[in-house]
Protein backbone atom coordinates (compact mmCIF):
# COMPACT_ATOMS: atom_id res chain seq x y z
CA UNK A 1 0.00 0.00 0.00
CA UNK A 2 1.68 3.16 -0.99
CA UNK A 3 0.81 6.44 0.08
CA UNK A 4 1.47 9.03 -2.69
CA UNK A 5 -1.56 11.95 -1.90
CA UNK A 6 -1.72 13.34 1.45
CA UNK A 7 -5.08 15.61 2.76
CA UNK A 8 -4.49 17.35 5.94
CA UNK A 9 -7.72 18.77 7.23
CA UNK A 10 -7.25 21.43 9.44
CA UNK A 11 -4.05 23.64 9.17
CA UNK A 12 -2.79 25.19 12.18
CA UNK A 13 0.43 24.05 14.53
CA UNK A 14 -0.10 20.24 13.98
CA UNK A 15 -1.21 19.80 10.42
CA UNK A 16 0.76 22.72 9.59
CA UNK A 17 4.06 20.82 10.63
CA UNK A 18 2.47 17.82 8.70
CA UNK A 19 3.08 19.70 5.28
CA UNK A 20 5.93 21.39 5.94
CA UNK A 21 7.33 17.54 7.37
CA UNK A 22 6.27 15.77 4.44
CA UNK A 23 7.51 18.79 1.81
CA UNK A 24 11.21 18.69 3.78
CA UNK A 25 11.13 15.16 4.43
CA UNK A 26 8.92 13.39 1.45
CA UNK A 27 8.55 15.61 -1.45
CA UNK A 28 7.65 12.92 -3.87
CA UNK A 29 4.13 12.81 -1.88
CA UNK A 30 1.25 15.32 -2.80
CA UNK A 31 -0.33 17.46 0.24
CA UNK A 32 -3.71 18.93 -0.28
CA UNK A 33 -5.38 20.63 2.75
CA UNK A 34 -8.45 22.47 3.92
CA UNK A 35 -9.33 24.33 7.49
CA UNK A 36 -12.74 25.09 8.04
CA UNK A 37 -11.27 29.12 8.95
CA UNK A 38 -10.89 31.65 5.58
CA UNK A 39 -7.73 33.28 7.29
CA UNK A 40 -6.18 30.07 8.07
CA UNK A 41 -6.65 28.99 4.82
CA UNK A 42 -5.23 32.24 3.37
CA UNK A 43 -2.18 32.20 5.50
CA UNK A 44 -1.92 28.45 4.92
CA UNK A 45 -0.96 29.24 1.18
CA UNK A 46 0.95 32.27 2.26
CA UNK A 47 3.39 30.35 3.71
CA UNK A 48 2.92 27.17 1.51
CA UNK A 49 1.97 24.46 4.16
CA UNK A 50 0.56 22.14 1.80
CA UNK A 51 0.60 21.95 -2.12
CA UNK A 52 -2.67 23.06 -2.51
CA UNK A 53 -5.02 24.51 -0.25
CA UNK A 54 -8.38 23.26 -0.92
CA UNK A 55 -11.88 25.22 -0.37
CA UNK A 56 -13.75 22.48 1.09
CA UNK A 57 -12.85 19.25 2.82
CA UNK A 58 -14.32 17.25 -0.18
CA UNK A 59 -11.76 18.84 -2.65
CA UNK A 60 -9.07 17.96 -0.35
CA UNK A 61 -9.64 14.14 0.05
CA UNK A 62 -10.30 13.15 -3.52
CA UNK A 63 -7.42 11.15 -4.77
CA UNK A 64 -6.33 10.84 -1.15
CA UNK A 65 -4.36 7.98 -0.01
CA UNK A 66 -4.24 9.22 3.45
CA UNK A 67 -6.53 11.61 5.05
CA UNK A 68 -5.04 13.25 8.43
CA UNK A 69 -7.69 15.33 10.60
CA UNK A 70 -5.57 18.09 12.40
CA UNK A 71 -8.76 19.55 14.50
CA UNK A 72 -9.54 19.92 18.09
CA UNK A 73 -10.56 16.27 19.50
CA UNK A 74 -14.51 17.24 19.98
CA UNK A 75 -14.61 18.77 16.10
CA UNK A 76 -13.22 15.60 14.70
CA UNK A 77 -16.44 13.99 14.15
CA UNK A 78 -17.73 17.46 12.27
CA UNK A 79 -14.25 17.78 10.14
CA UNK A 80 -14.72 13.69 9.23
CA UNK A 81 -18.75 14.06 8.60
CA UNK A 82 -17.73 16.91 5.74
CA UNK A 83 -15.97 14.37 3.54
CA UNK A 84 -17.73 11.91 3.76
CA UNK A 85 -19.57 11.52 0.82
CA UNK A 86 -16.06 12.26 -0.88
CA UNK A 87 -13.85 9.96 0.50
CA UNK A 88 -11.93 7.53 -1.59
CA UNK A 89 -12.68 3.64 -1.09
CA UNK A 90 -9.15 2.63 -0.89
CA UNK A 91 -8.22 6.07 2.13
CA UNK A 92 -6.75 5.54 5.16
CA UNK A 93 -8.18 7.75 7.78
CA UNK A 94 -6.13 9.10 10.83
CA UNK A 95 -5.62 11.89 12.97
CA UNK A 96 -3.47 13.47 15.44
CA UNK A 97 -5.71 14.10 18.44
CA UNK A 98 -4.44 13.81 21.85
CA UNK A 99 -7.04 11.83 23.11
CA UNK A 100 -7.71 8.31 21.29
CA UNK A 101 -10.75 6.49 22.75
CA UNK A 102 -13.08 9.33 21.61
CA UNK A 103 -11.87 10.05 18.35
CA UNK A 104 -11.56 6.40 17.91
CA UNK A 105 -15.98 6.30 18.65
CA UNK A 106 -16.07 9.15 16.48
CA UNK A 107 -14.47 8.81 13.62
CA UNK A 108 -15.87 5.36 13.04
CA UNK A 109 -19.56 6.53 13.29
CA UNK A 110 -18.72 9.33 11.27
CA UNK A 111 -17.18 7.09 8.64
CA UNK A 112 -18.32 3.75 9.39
CA UNK A 113 -17.01 1.47 6.12
CA UNK A 114 -13.47 3.14 6.58
CA UNK A 115 -9.87 2.31 7.45
CA UNK A 116 -9.34 4.29 10.02
CA UNK A 117 -6.06 3.93 12.35
CA UNK A 118 -5.88 6.92 14.57
CA UNK A 119 -2.77 8.21 15.72
CA UNK A 120 -1.11 10.65 17.92
CA UNK A 121 2.19 12.50 17.65
CA UNK A 122 3.45 13.17 21.13
CA UNK A 123 5.44 16.34 19.82
CA UNK A 124 4.03 19.79 20.10
CA UNK A 125 4.37 23.38 21.38
CA UNK A 126 2.12 25.96 23.33
CA UNK A 127 1.72 27.77 19.89
CA UNK A 128 -1.18 26.77 17.63
CA UNK A 129 -2.61 28.56 14.72
CA UNK A 130 -1.32 28.12 10.78
CA UNK A 131 2.16 30.72 12.03
CA UNK A 132 3.10 27.88 14.05
CA UNK A 133 3.88 25.19 12.35
CA UNK A 134 7.95 24.03 11.33
CA UNK A 135 9.00 20.94 9.80
CA UNK A 136 10.67 19.45 12.19
CA UNK A 137 8.43 19.22 15.06
CA UNK A 138 8.16 15.73 14.44
CA UNK A 139 11.96 14.86 14.58
CA UNK A 140 12.68 11.97 16.93
CA UNK A 141 9.57 12.40 18.70
CA UNK A 142 7.41 9.18 19.42
CA UNK A 143 3.92 8.92 17.32
CA UNK A 144 1.45 6.26 19.09
CA UNK A 145 -1.03 4.13 16.71
CA UNK A 146 -3.76 3.25 17.94
CA UNK A 147 -5.84 0.83 15.66
CA UNK A 148 -8.94 -1.23 16.52
CA UNK A 149 -8.79 -4.61 17.06
CA UNK A 150 -8.85 -7.07 13.26
CA UNK A 151 -7.28 -3.99 11.69
CA UNK A 152 -5.58 -3.92 8.15
CA UNK A 153 -1.78 -5.02 8.66
CA UNK A 154 -0.76 -3.02 5.62
CA UNK A 155 -2.53 0.28 6.30
CA UNK A 156 -0.97 0.15 9.83
CA UNK A 157 2.13 -0.33 8.32
CA UNK A 158 1.99 2.28 5.50
CA UNK A 159 0.85 5.06 8.52
CA UNK A 160 4.07 3.50 10.63
CA UNK A 161 5.96 4.31 7.10
CA UNK A 162 4.48 7.21 7.02
CA UNK A 163 5.00 9.13 10.06
CA UNK A 164 8.59 7.64 9.78
CA UNK A 165 9.48 9.37 6.80
CA UNK A 166 8.51 12.70 8.84
CA UNK A 167 11.30 11.92 11.74
CA UNK A 168 9.23 9.54 14.03
CA UNK A 169 9.45 6.72 15.77
CA UNK A 170 6.56 4.42 16.49
CA UNK A 171 4.91 2.85 19.34
CA UNK A 172 1.60 0.76 19.26
CA UNK A 173 -0.45 0.71 21.83
CA UNK A 174 -4.21 0.23 22.29
CA UNK A 175 -6.56 3.53 22.65
CA UNK A 176 -7.37 2.97 26.60
CA UNK A 177 -3.93 2.24 27.65
CA UNK A 178 -3.21 5.42 25.36
CA UNK A 179 -5.31 7.49 27.33
CA UNK A 180 -4.51 6.72 30.45
CA UNK A 181 -0.40 6.65 29.42
CA UNK A 182 -0.83 10.85 28.13
CA UNK A 183 -3.33 11.50 30.70
CA UNK A 184 -0.44 10.88 33.13
CA UNK A 185 2.11 12.07 31.03
CA UNK A 186 0.15 15.12 29.67
CA UNK A 187 -3.10 15.95 30.64
CA UNK A 188 -2.54 16.26 34.12
CA UNK A 189 1.01 18.48 33.73
CA UNK A 190 -1.21 20.86 31.87
CA UNK A 191 -4.03 20.73 34.42
CA UNK A 192 -1.64 21.11 37.32
CA UNK A 193 0.10 24.43 35.20
CA UNK A 194 -3.14 25.39 34.67
CA UNK A 195 -4.65 25.04 38.01
CA UNK A 196 -0.93 27.12 39.74
CA UNK A 197 -1.26 30.17 36.90
CA UNK A 198 -4.63 30.28 37.94
CA UNK A 199 -4.00 30.60 41.43
CA UNK A 200 -1.27 32.67 40.91
CA UNK A 201 -3.35 35.67 39.22
CA UNK A 202 -5.78 35.61 42.00
CA UNK A 203 -3.96 36.30 44.76
CA UNK A 204 -4.69 39.15 46.74
CA UNK A 205 -1.66 39.35 49.28
CA UNK A 206 0.97 38.78 46.22
CA UNK A 207 0.76 41.04 43.29
CA UNK A 208 0.51 40.13 39.76
CA UNK A 209 3.95 42.51 39.26
CA UNK A 210 5.87 40.32 41.60
CA UNK A 211 4.46 37.54 40.13
CA UNK A 212 5.75 37.99 36.83
CA UNK A 213 9.07 39.75 38.32
CA UNK A 214 9.88 37.00 40.09
CA UNK A 215 8.70 34.12 37.56
CA UNK A 216 12.36 32.65 37.40
CA UNK A 217 12.05 30.65 40.73
CA UNK A 218 10.17 27.89 38.62
CA UNK A 219 6.58 29.58 37.77
CA UNK A 220 7.87 30.85 34.35
CA UNK A 221 7.92 26.89 33.11
CA UNK A 222 4.49 26.55 34.24
CA UNK A 223 3.63 29.46 32.56
CA UNK A 224 4.66 28.24 28.88
CA UNK A 225 2.57 24.71 29.82
CA UNK A 226 -0.44 27.10 30.58
CA UNK A 227 -0.09 29.06 27.74
CA UNK A 228 -1.19 26.24 25.25
CA UNK A 229 -4.47 26.48 23.35
CA UNK A 230 -7.69 26.72 25.28
CA UNK A 231 -10.08 24.84 22.94
CA UNK A 232 -8.00 22.09 21.83
CA UNK A 233 -6.85 22.27 26.39
CA UNK A 234 -10.63 22.11 26.63
CA UNK A 235 -11.55 19.19 24.79
CA UNK A 236 -8.70 17.16 25.75
CA UNK A 237 -10.04 17.35 29.47
CA UNK A 238 -13.42 16.66 27.92
CA UNK A 239 -12.83 13.64 25.73
CA UNK A 240 -10.18 11.95 28.36
CA UNK A 241 -12.59 12.03 30.97
CA UNK A 242 -12.21 8.80 33.08
CA UNK A 243 -8.55 8.51 32.75
CA UNK A 244 -7.95 12.28 33.88
CA UNK A 245 -10.07 11.64 36.79
CA UNK A 246 -8.24 8.37 37.57
CA UNK A 247 -4.95 10.00 37.53
CA UNK A 248 -6.00 13.03 39.51
CA UNK A 249 -7.23 11.39 41.92
CA UNK A 250 -3.80 9.22 42.63
CA UNK A 251 -2.34 12.99 42.10
CA UNK A 252 -4.53 14.15 44.98
CA UNK A 253 -3.53 11.08 47.39
CA UNK A 254 0.63 11.66 46.78
CA UNK A 255 -0.35 15.82 47.41
CA UNK A 256 -1.92 15.14 50.44
CA UNK A 257 0.72 12.86 51.92
CA UNK A 258 3.48 15.52 50.83
CA UNK A 259 1.26 18.14 52.94
CA UNK A 260 0.73 15.91 55.83
CA UNK A 261 4.90 15.38 55.45
CA UNK A 262 5.64 19.18 55.50
CA UNK A 263 3.43 19.87 58.57
CA UNK A 264 4.67 17.19 60.44
CA UNK A 265 8.36 17.85 59.61
CA UNK A 266 9.02 14.40 57.80
CA UNK A 267 12.40 15.42 56.09
CA UNK A 268 13.22 12.29 55.51
CA UNK A 269 10.11 11.44 52.91
CA UNK A 270 10.33 15.10 51.23
CA UNK A 271 13.40 14.17 50.47
CA UNK A 272 13.07 11.02 48.95
CA UNK A 273 10.74 11.69 46.92
CA UNK A 274 12.99 14.18 44.92
CA UNK A 275 15.92 12.46 44.66
CA UNK A 276 13.60 9.77 43.07
CA UNK A 277 12.17 12.71 40.53
CA UNK A 278 15.45 13.92 39.70
CA UNK A 279 16.07 10.30 38.09
CA UNK A 280 12.99 10.81 35.63
CA UNK A 281 14.62 13.78 34.37
CA UNK A 282 18.08 12.40 33.62
CA UNK A 283 16.04 9.46 31.94
CA UNK A 284 14.22 11.75 29.71
CA UNK A 285 17.44 13.93 28.45
CA UNK A 286 19.27 10.06 27.78
CA UNK A 287 15.95 9.33 25.30
CA UNK A 288 16.76 12.79 23.65
CA UNK A 289 13.40 13.63 24.76
CA UNK A 290 14.90 16.92 26.40
CA UNK A 291 18.22 19.18 26.06
CA UNK A 292 20.20 19.07 29.18
CA UNK A 293 21.37 23.00 28.76
CA UNK A 294 20.42 24.94 31.64
CA UNK A 295 16.58 26.41 30.95
CA UNK A 296 16.09 23.79 28.47
CA UNK A 297 18.27 24.96 26.01
CA UNK A 298 16.37 28.07 25.85
CA UNK A 299 18.63 31.04 24.18
CA UNK A 300 18.55 34.45 25.64
P1 LIG B 1 -4.72 24.47 16.00
O1 LIG B 1 -3.36 25.06 15.75
O2 LIG B 1 -5.73 25.29 16.73
O3 LIG B 1 -5.33 23.98 14.60
C1 LIG B 1 -6.58 23.39 14.45
C2 LIG B 1 -7.24 23.97 13.22
O4 LIG B 1 -8.41 23.22 12.89
C3 LIG B 1 -7.71 25.42 13.41
O5 LIG B 1 -7.26 26.22 12.34
C4 LIG B 1 -9.23 25.28 13.41
O6 LIG B 1 -9.89 26.45 12.97
C5 LIG B 1 -9.43 24.12 12.47
N1 LIG B 1 -10.73 23.48 12.56
C6 LIG B 1 -11.57 23.37 13.63
N2 LIG B 1 -12.67 22.66 13.31
C7 LIG B 1 -12.53 22.30 11.99
C8 LIG B 1 -13.33 21.55 11.08
N3 LIG B 1 -14.51 21.01 11.46
N4 LIG B 1 -12.89 21.38 9.81
C9 LIG B 1 -11.71 21.92 9.42
N5 LIG B 1 -10.91 22.65 10.24
C10 LIG B 1 -11.31 22.83 11.51
O7 LIG B 1 -4.58 23.10 16.83
P2 LIG B 1 -3.33 22.06 16.89
O8 LIG B 1 -2.44 22.43 18.02
O9 LIG B 1 -2.79 21.89 15.52
O10 LIG B 1 -4.13 20.75 17.35
C11 LIG B 1 -4.80 19.93 16.42
C12 LIG B 1 -4.98 18.54 17.01
O11 LIG B 1 -3.69 18.04 17.35
C13 LIG B 1 -5.82 18.48 18.29
O12 LIG B 1 -6.67 17.37 18.24
C14 LIG B 1 -4.78 18.29 19.39
O13 LIG B 1 -5.33 17.55 20.47
C15 LIG B 1 -3.69 17.52 18.67
N6 LIG B 1 -2.33 17.69 19.18
C16 LIG B 1 -1.88 18.92 19.55
C17 LIG B 1 -0.59 19.08 20.03
C18 LIG B 1 -0.08 20.43 20.47
O14 LIG B 1 0.93 20.52 21.17
N7 LIG B 1 -0.70 21.52 20.06
C19 LIG B 1 0.27 17.96 20.09
C20 LIG B 1 -0.19 16.71 19.65
C21 LIG B 1 -1.50 16.59 19.20
P3 LIG B 1 -10.40 27.51 14.13
O15 LIG B 1 -9.20 27.87 14.94
O16 LIG B 1 -10.98 28.64 13.38
O17 LIG B 1 -11.42 26.74 14.94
Amino acid sequence: MSIENVAIIGLGLLGGSIGLAVKEHAPQIATRGYDANPDVRRIAGERALVGTVCNSASEAVQDADLVILCVPVGAMKAAASDFADSLPDHAIISDVGSSKQSVCEDLAEALPNATIIPAHPVAGTEQSGPEAGFATLFANRWCILTPPAGADEAAVEALADFWRKLGSRIEIMDAEHHDLVLAVTSHIPHLIAYTIVGTASDLEDVTRSEVIKYSAGGFRDFTRIAASDPTMWRDVFLHNKSAVLEMLGRFTEDLTALQRAIRSGDGETLHELFSRTRAIRRGIIEEGQDDERPDFGREH
